[in-house]
């Protein structure tokens, strides 16, 4: 009975204050934080802004090279995420 709940781009879901959350840098130069629940700033203290981009996602490239997206070692650590750019167990 489960109805796919994947986020929708542009729509609001609820968020768990726990929860951590890809976000943006505000400056708008594809470089990414974390940011817990609703909060603007990133793990690291940085300004940010909503992505749709899921945790799952942290990390990959959105296939547009063009972006050179970055991701920020500092929220990743902070946020106990594993890059997997760095030791692959
Ligand atoms: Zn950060």
């Amino acid at each position: 009975m489960k109805h796919g709940c994947t986020a929708v781009p542009g729509e609001s879901v609820p968020v768990n204050p726990d929860d951590l959350r890809v976000v943006e840098t505000v400056h708008g130069t594809w470089v990414y934080h974390l940011a817990r629940g609703g909060a603007f700033r990133g793990l690291c203290g940085a300004l940010v802004m909503n992505t749709a981009i899921l945790l799952d996602g942290w990390g990959r490239s959105s296939g547009n090279t063009s972006l050179r997206e970055r991701w920020c070692a500092e929220c990743a650590k902070l946020g106990g995420i594993k890059t997997g750019l760095e030791s692959r167990e």
